[in-house]
């Protein structure tokens, strides 16, 4: 069938709307009707080639909306449903059988490959162009900048249908990765302090996560203001502005001494090496933004030897069949207001919603795709 997706087609071209084909769900494939997406840091890293999709290849990968059809053998959903689009994975590896579809072994191919891993078609893109070449797609298992994407039956999420599907796309990545650091790595004790750098989707995502956990100090830390004054009202307990205030400093000013768990959420060297030097004998270092490919830090050893941890986390952790209804049930109790991040967009305003995330006070973009559903 046809559909209308954004294409990028080399690195750092811009994404432009194109007439493509794609191939009816084979064994195992959803096609799902999308009806919105966001827009995550991971697109426009891809765009500009940090991320190794083949190009030229249709991006997005926080996509929610409607099953179209089902190939054979899916059992899951069925036509009518309301999914969300959740990472892809293998199903058979030793990390995936153990529930850490986030760790599957294969998951660089299964993000990154731009083709069908599973089934009778592996090895081949189910996008082309009317001149009838093959494309990248299955970006994340979904290319979700797109009115249609075909995903796999084991990465959707079901969801209720009274909730408005246009929030939810970033729960399949971004809102995840944030709430997964705190709920899956960091698991804050009473009376703990939880110190999160970097108040973008992801860092705020953890302070409202850290917010249901017995954590007593939460400081959240951004260069902007507007973003420490939202993460005030979701529940940090204090805030600093790293432009104002040196961040070894400030912690030990609010907590008396070293923190327990610092989530970096930048991906920037300097604040990783800073942030290393914030946690304490015992302490936890939590690796969630990402840094360019290759990028190294370096750790004063005789602090580290000390019984520090530091660990990386890569979307959350465990699986979205896990965190993602969790963290609805926490959004319907009020406990987890995630839709106070979203402003939306309409399909066409794409390079709008970049140009508002990068300069403007947009937290997480989420791109209105299909209006007849909302
Ligand atoms: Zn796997
Ligand atoms: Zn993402």
């Amino acid at each position: 069938m046809k559909i209308d997706a954004y294409v990028v087609e080399e690195i750092n071209a811009t994404l432009v709307r194109e007439t493509l084909t794609i191939d009816d769900p084979g064994p195992g494939e959803v096609l799902v009707k999308v009806v919105a997406t966001g827009v995550c840091h991971t697109d426009l890293n891809t765009q500009s080639g940090d991320m190794p999709l083949p190009l030229p290849g249709v991006l997005g990968h926080e996509g929610s909306g409607v099953v179209e059809a089902v190939g054979a053998g899916v059992t899951e959903v069925k036509p009518g449903d309301h999914v969300i689009m959740g990472w892809p994975y293998c199903g058979t590896c030793r990390n995936c059988v153990r529930g850490e579809h986030r760790y599957c072994l294969n998951i660089g191919a299964e993000l990154l490959a731009g083709v069908r891993l599973h089934g009778p078609d592996a090895g081949s893109s189910a996008y082309t162009r009317t001149d009838g070449t093959a494309l990248s797609g299955h970006f994340f298992g979904q290319s979700s900048f797109a009115t249609y994407s075909l995903t796999r039956a084991n990465a959707v999420v079901k969801v209720d249908k009274d909730i408005d599907l246009v929030l939810l796309g970033p729960l399949a990545c971004g809102i995840t990765t944030g709430a997964g650091a705190v709920f899956n790595t960091a698991q804050p004790g009473p009376n703990e302090s939880v110190v999160i750098i970097g108040a973008g989707a992801v860092g705020l995502a953890a302070v409202m996560a850290a917010c249901n956990t017995p954590a007593a100090t939460i400081i959240a830390m951004d260069l902007q203001d507007s973003r420490l004054e939202l993460a005030r009202e979701l529940g940090a307990t204090h805030t600093v502005n790293t432009r104002e205030k040196n961040i070894v400093e400030a912690v030990a000013e609010i907590c008396g001494g070293p923190a327990d768990y610092v989530l970096d959420c930048t991906g920037s060297i300097k604040v990783i090496e800073q942030a290393a030097d914030t946690v304490g004998l015992m302490g936890t270092l939590i690796l969630v933004g990402g840094a360019p490919a290759e990028a190294r830090f370096s750790l004063d050893h005789m602090r580290t030897l000390f019984g520090k941890t530091v660990v990386g986390t890569l979307g959350g952790s465990s699986n979205s069949r896990t965190l993602i209804p969790g963290l609805i049930k926490l959004y319907r109790q009020g406990r987890f207001p995630f839709d106070k991040l979203i402003t939306t967009y309409s399909f066409d305003e794409l390079e709008l919603a970049i140009h508002d995330v990068h300069e403007g006070g947009t937290i997480k973009a989420v791109l209105r795709i299909d209006e007849t559903n909302q």
